[in-house]
């Protein structure tokens, strides 16, 4: 009795001391374990040697391991695809904002930076500090309130910047997707085209309106009377040049203007590309009682030229310093060196343009005073800076009501 009592008590000590012995080691083994997960959260990779000596130990071990590599694939594709996405913002050339549900920047773009913030990162800054415009404001509340996509177009008084903003719903994010346009460009450029069409539609009416009345006048009968009908003729063929000059020279224009133009750029003196437009406009000069000059110029080095479009824009000038000098004045020609480049002048004793017209009379139909044009068509200079602005230079003038006008071109002298 007292034998087995003994060997039951051994037994049970036994198997006390096993079970303290495997419950110690399970114990240490899931305290371990408990770490390794934790630190494993906390981003760091679990190591590789971990507690295998108990089979649960070696299953639990398994499945750490592997969700950790699975963990590890998917922050590595999360990874990339933000990489792609920054680098997809990158090349959009419209303000992207990505905001989340308070209308916080979550990830922005270059070209977001570049229009509200100079360059400075926007990410962790609100919608509303950000766009500083009421309507922009509203536009994304709108889209946030509602889920659906809203779009509005403003003017920024501070800058005359036109943007248009679409506010798209982030779905997944709760949050919205702002694509900012900048629209100034285009906006400016649709004002030039209705501009233009208005200046060459009331261009055209005049002229076509005195034909109109001097067609009417002779068929109701001043066809019969044959030095009237000269007369009327003579005054429709005035018209009929005008009309064709303008046509001729918008023509012009719209090539230069659209690059259809290709220079044919050779070397050439200044004294001689000044000399041969002279030339052509002698006559003209003399006709009108002005006394057109060369002045001698020292030796200047070479300019590359389209020769017979820089003799456009001399013969331009020299025409309307002939147009608005008065008979008994002058023009001179003269080049002179300035840096890189050579200058041009051509000076006239004529009427002189008001202070307030000559920042203007570059552009398209700009004169200063219509009755006293002589039928130009306000498009001889802009065709003249067009040319000029081609060749690399810069066009001005300097003038004084009733003291005459200079007019000034830069042409780069001849690297070679
Ligand atoms: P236009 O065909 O009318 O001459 P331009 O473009 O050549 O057109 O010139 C525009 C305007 O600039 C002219 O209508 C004129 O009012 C003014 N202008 C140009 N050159 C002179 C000048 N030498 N003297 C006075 N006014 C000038």
């Amino acid at each position: 009795m007292n034998t087995l009592l003994t060997a039951l008590v051994i037994v049970l000590a036994l198997l006390t001391g096993w079970l303290a012995w495997h419950y110690t080691r399970l114990r240490n083994g899931l305290e371990k374990f408990a770490q390794i997960i934790e630190s494993t959260a906390a981003g760091d990779r679990p190591p590789e040697s971990l507690p295998t000596d108990l089979p649960h130990l070696e299953r639990i071990s398994n499945a750490v391991h592997e969700f950790s590599s699975t963990f590890e694939n998917q922050i590595t594709t999360l990874d990339a695809e933000r990489a792609r996405l920054k680098a997809t913002l990158t090349q959009i050339t419209d303000g992207v904002l990505i905001v989340d549900s308070l209308g916080r920047i979550q990830m922005t773009n270059p070209a977001a930076e570049k229009l509200f913030s100079e360059g400075e990162p926007l990410e962790g800054k609100t919608v509303s500090v950000t766009l500083r415009h009421h309507q922009l404001i509203e536009t994304w509340r709108k889209c946030q309130k509602t889920g659906l996509m809203q779009s509005e177009a403003v003017e920024l008084p501070a800058t005359r910047r036109m943007l248009q903003l679409i506010a798209i719903p982030d779905q997944h994010a709760s949050g919205a997707i702002l694509l900012v346009q900048d629209l100034t460009h285009l906006r400016r450029l649709e004002t030039v085209r209705r501009d233009f069409i208005s200046n060459v539609s009331h261009e055209l009416r005049t002229p076509l309106a005195s034909l109109k009345a001097l067609t009417e006048t002779l068929q109701e009968g001043a066809l019969e009377d044959p030095t009237a009908a000269h007369r009327f003729l003579a005054r429709i063929q005035t018209e009929v040049d005008a009309l064709t000059q303008m046509a001729t020279e918008l023509l012009e224009l719209s090539r230069i203007e659209s690059g259809q133009v290709p220079l044919e750029r050779r070397p050439i003196t200044p004294a001689s590309l000044l000399n041969a437009a002279a030339d052509r406009m002698k006559t003209q000069a003399e006709r009108a009682g002005l006394d057109l000059q060369v002045l001698p110029t020292p030796d200047l080095p070479a300019i590359r030229v389209d020769s017979p479009r820089m003799q456009q824009v001399l013969v331009n000038l020299i025409h309307n310093a002939v147009k608005f000098t008065e008979p008994g004045g002058s023009i001179q020609l003269s080049t002179h060196p300035e840096g890189v480049f050579i200058r041009f002048e051509v000076k006239d004793s004529g009427v002189g343009i008001p202070m307030d017209d000559l920042p203007r009379i570059f552009e398209r139909f700009y004169r200063v005073d219509r009755s006293r044009t002589g039928g130009g068509t306000g498009l001889g200079l802009s065709i003249a800076r067009h040319l000029v602005e081609a060749h690399g230079g810069r066009i001005w003038a300097e003038s004084r009501e009733g003291e005459g006008s200079t007019f000034y071109f830069t042409i780069p002298i001849d690297p070679a």
